[in-house]
């Protein structure tokens, strides 16, 4: 990687060491009332040795009378400055930086986390995000709001924190308030942009009364807030110059709001799609600008050295892997664990309450208690993986780490498994980057892969019998399920597994049986068929050849017309509440037919027979039946082992078919 990402550079006074920072990311690691826990330090500790030049640690709470219940961390209290000082050592002790991001969530703030408190904002309003009305603030709790921002930012000061961002993007409160969509204030508070700044004005001196000049403020703004009616990204430079103005050090400068409905952070959403945001006001001042959103160490270094921002901001591929930093300095981007914008255990975790998890790194927050060099049932043993899908290739990788040789066997012509039908769907390819790492990182480690074979019992009983291996792990995956339903002869019946891995055609009109996620992924795929790709967008955009309306015609009209039958009530019921509401949108906007609380009855040669809730039963035309139904263990090889070798472990979805993160998660506490 280049150098310019390993350059020094300042913020305010404070010199980071790298062009990398940490952004926030809720942990819900803390207590229930927001003190830190060893979980939160040991997590933030991992992060720092791995040379991450800043951490921005938060969202950090300032309201002492509204505390979340649900392990949001404070300072909005002295007691809360013990543990802060604890966390804020041990990232100095790693050699790195560390900042909080003040926040409160004004509107945000939903009743049942706070004690059914009512949320608070700039004006009266219904807020999407929380599906609640807030109560407008009066003259008087603006000021004692500035005055919790500005003892916080003191307490942050006292306990050696290195600087402090305040949080005034995605639409919290100084968001609300920067916002023609949230404030309808009469008074100084609202009106034009200039007035609607003068809240956040009023913080960052009240901030600067109580932490001196020499203390780093960096803002982090919404490059454009992406909702009806709010601020764009002119709007947004204006705000930034203003801040300039006034003597913030620098800008973190993201996407929209949490309410907008353009996606933010998924995995269709283009790496770096959002950093011309910050490219745009980089041009316009001369602090330093961090940039972030859907970032890797590729993309951030050349964000870097075209010049487009001066720090990247981010958060969830540090999550993946804490040594991103030090692997991108010594030039081995492959062996990053990647973050792939699934969602499934940071985000989609903290939506239920949960603890952030993450499915490509099943050690996050076990950063301590897990220590694989005390593994010592695999050290120094010969093991034997048959399947190198996640399961397979987690365990090897962790367990060659531990200490012991590894081969892989696989009966495909290469690694990764379930992966690939996994990457197949529009949007979804980050999946075959976690089968891309586990194939370099075993490489690294000295796994051997031995591909195209066929695992038979009697030659594993053999070699185990030899002495050639002493533990032998089946990680054999699942197989799609054909269900029990009349088919008539010469019905055209294909499993989705076989449509995702294009080893089958499929006709015209077609139909989905199972309204899961693979089978609205599989519909997504049969229904962009057709539709143009993204170099003729592109060029037919560039010459104007058609209209925005035609093109966006051509984006949304495939040639398949595609029918999803789900018995269920709820398509997509399994996707996580982050990623569904993208995935339903997509079936929408390329017209799939979406039918729920509906039974196929049978299938024809012609179409298939459903029944709906009614009972009123529809031949729907068909000339190709996807099915999408589930899947089963493949565990033969495993049952015919049992008794028969030392020792035999089964693992992933040969265990019992589930989501990657629970196959990844298997391979990794496998490892003893
Ligand atoms: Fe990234 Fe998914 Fe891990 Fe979240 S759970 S950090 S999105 S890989």
């Amino acid at each position: 990687m280049s150098n310019i990402m390993f350059s020094p550079y300042k913020i305010g006074n404070e010199e980071l060491k790298n062009r990398f920072i940490m952004t926030p990311a809720q942990l819900s690691y803390a207590t229930d009332s927001g003190k830190i826990t060893d979980s939160v330090i040991d997590f933030y500790r991992a992060r720092a040795k791995g040379g991450v030049g800043l951490i921005i640690v938060g969202a950090v709470g300032v309201d002492p009378t509204r505390i979340a219940t649900s392990g949001v961390i404070q300072l909005c209290r002295d007691d809360y400055m013990e543990g802060m000082k604890k966390l804020v050592n041990a990232v100095h002790e790693e050699g790195g930086k560390i900042f909080p991001q003040l926040w409160h969530p004004g509107a945000y703030a939903k009743p049942r986390e706070y004690n059914g408190q009512q949320a608070v904002a700039p004006s009266e309003y219904f807020c999407m995000f929380t599906q609640a009305n807030t109560q407008a603030l009066t003259i008087s709790e603006i000021e004692k709001l500035i005055n919790y921002f500005a003892d916080a930012a003191l307490r942050a000061k006292q306990v050696g924190f290195d600087g402090l961002e305040l949080v005034g993007s995605a639409g919290y409160i100084i968001a609300q308030f920067l916002s023609g969509a949230t404030n309808k204030r009469t008074d100084k508070y609202g009106g034009d942009l200039m007035n609607r700044m003068t809240f956040l004005k009023e913080v960052i001196a009240a901030v600067r009364d109580n932490v001196g000049s020499d203390f780093p403020i960096i803002v982090r703004l919404a490059g454009k807030d992406m909702i009806p009616d709010g601020n764009s990204n002119d709007d947004c430079i204006q705000v930034a110059k203003e801040l300039e103005n006034i003597g913030v050090d620098g800008l973190n400068i993201t996407g929209g709001w949490h309410e907008t409905r353009v996606p933010q952070l998924t995995m269709d959403v283009p790496r770096g799609a959002f950093s011309y945001l910050a490219k745009r006001v980089k041009e316009k001042v001369n602090i330093p600008v961090i940039t972030s959103n859907r970032l890797d160490a590729t993309h951030a270094q050349s964000i870097i050295e075209r010049r487009d921002a001066d720090f990247v901001g981010i958060c969830r591929g540090l999550i993946a892997d804490p040594e991103l930093v030090n692997k991108a300095e010594t030039g081995r981007l492959d062996l990053i664990r990647p973050c792939i914008g699934c969602n499934q255990g940071c985000m989609d975790n903290i939506f239920k309450g949960k603890r952030l998890e993450c499915l490509v790194n099943a050690e996050v927050q076990y950063e301590k208690v897990k220590n694989l060099d005390s593994a010592i049932a695999v050290k120094g043993k010969q093991i034997l993986v048959i399947g190198s899908g996640v399961a397979g290739a987690e365990y090897a990788l962790r367990a060659t780490t531990a200490g012991a040789t590894v081969t892989i066997w696989d009966k495909d012509s290469k690694s990764g498994g379930q992966m690939e039908l996994v990457a197949a769907p529009p949007g979804r390819k980050g999946f075959k980057e976690i089968a891309n790492f586990h194939y370099n990182a075993c490489l690294e480690k000295g796994v051997h892969f031995v591909f195209n074979k066929k695992a038979t019992p009697d030659e594993i009983i053999n070699l185990t019998d030899n002495g050639t291996f002493d533990i032998v792990i089946v990680a054999t995956g699942a197989t799609p399920i054909i269900p029990r339903i009349p088919m008539e002869d010469g019905a055209h019946v294909v499993s989705s597994w076989d449509v995702l891995l294009n080893k089958v055609t499929t006709g015209k009109n077609i139909v989905v049986v199972g309204g899961g996620a693979v089978g609205v992924e599989t519909s997504l795929l049969l229904a962009e068929e057709g539709t143009i790709d993204a170099e003729t967008l592109k060029f037919l955009f560039t010459y104007k050849v058609e209209t925005p309306e035609r093109l966006h015609e051509l984006l949304t009209y495939g040639s398949k017309k595609v029918t999803l039958v789900e018995m269920m009530k709820k398509i997509g019921a399994d996707i996580g509440v982050s990623t569904r509401w993208i995935m339903l949108g997509g079936l929408r906007r390329l017209h799939v037919n979406s039918l729920t609380e509906t039974k196929v009855i049978a299938i024809h040669k012609d179409g298939v027979l459903v029944q709906d809730s009614e009972g009123l039963e529809e031949l729907i035309p068909a000339d190709t039946v996807v099915m999408a139904i589930g899947s089963r263990s493949n565990n033969t090889l495993y049952n015919s082992l049992l008794g028969k070798v030392p020792k035999l472990l089964l693992l992933g979805d040969a265990v019992k078919p589930r989501k990657a993160m629970d196959a990844i998660r298997d391979g990794f506490i496998s490892v003893k």
